[in-house]
């Protein structure tokens, strides 16, 4: 009996070990402004190209349609992304923070976005929470995800949170203040970093929940992550990461739990580990990311 406990375990061990590890793309904040590296529509149109290119199942676009006044041209560009085969997600039309602004005021943004993507949405929509601020406060907590599920909403939920965005933003500082940038120095510390958060939470959630679900990185739109995509995917595959449709990957059940508890800020799998163990859990990398990227920038902070 001993014997095949044993054998049985070794058995489950292989298998987990053999199942390849399955993550789906996100990109929140689109359509991003223009920057020093990219007028907006040329870095949409470069984005959509290399996913192409890289054979990227579709990813899920979580748009903001005030990112700009002219929201004509805004949902024409976004509209490139659906003509591509992706998704588009709400993520409130101004960026706010739940707790900032509360209830009201926070269904009314997000209202305000929908009508104005209404050509782009279709059946139930993703949302996604600006910051992932689902609110500290539980009687808040509950009267949103209550709306979103009355109003044909899933919670976009995000199972590998890694910060990508302080890159864009500090490339992008760098080249304001005239440095020379060494991008494949760049290059290099985004693969480890981002690469490096998704086995974090992966090996959190395999504590935390006895095997690998399916994964949804959070993504920005932005310079560095557009710059980088292709490295990034083709860093991912080589890793042993199989990269899955968002849809596909929001079938996973763990999904449509709800933790208690309101630890939401570095991600789903941190919150379903703070629901087992009582202890908070996040990707160290992001503090120790910021002084490396500084160093190769020559920026001071
Ligand atoms: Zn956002």
């Amino acid at each position: 009996m001993k014997l095949r406990s044993l054998l049985l375990f070794i058995l489950t061990s292989i298998l987990v070990v053999a199942h390849a590890k399955e993550i789906a793309l996100t990109f929140d904040d689109a359509p991003m402004g223009t920057s020093w590296h990219f007028e907006s529509s040329a870095r949409t149109e470069i984005l959509i190209k290399k996913l192409k290119g890289l054979g990227v199942p579709p990813v899920i676009i979580f748009a903001n349609a005030c990112n700009r006044e002219d929201s004509a041209s805004v949902i024409l560009q976004l509209t490139k992304y659906k003509d591509a085969g992706h998704l588009i997600g709400n993520h409130t039309c101004s960026h706010p923070r739940l707790d900032d602004i509360g209830f009201e005021k926070y269904i009314k943004n997000i209202e305000q976005n929908e009508k104005l993507l209404t050509p782009l949405l279709m059946g139930v929509t993703f949302f996604r929470y600006p910051f992932l601020n689902e609110s500290i406060d539980e009687k808040l907590r509950d009267e949103v995800r209550n709306w979103l599920k009355g109003n044909h909403y899933k919670n976009g939920q995000v199972s590998i949170d890694n910060d990508d965005y302080i890159f864009s933003s500090k490339i992008n500082r760098a080249k304001q203040n005239g440095k020379n940038i060494d991008y494949k120095k760049v290059e290099a510390l985004f693969l480890k970093h981002v690469v490096g958060a998704a086995e974090f939470y992966d090996s959190l959630a395999v504590k935390t929940l006895g095997r690998s679900p399916k994964h949804v990185i959070l993504l920005h739109e932005m310079d560095a992550t557009v710059m980088f995509i292709d490295s990034l995917v083709n860093e991912f595959r080589k890793q042993g990461w199989n990269i899955i449709s968002a849809q596909d990957a929001y079938q996973d059940e763990i999904y449509s739990r709800q933790p208690k508890n309101t630890y939401t800020n570095n991600g789903f799998i941190a919150q379903l580990a703070k629901e087992n163990t009582g202890e908070t859990f996040s990707y160290n990398g992001d503090k120790e990311t910021g002084a490396e990227l500084d160093k190769i920038l020559d920026l001071k902070n």
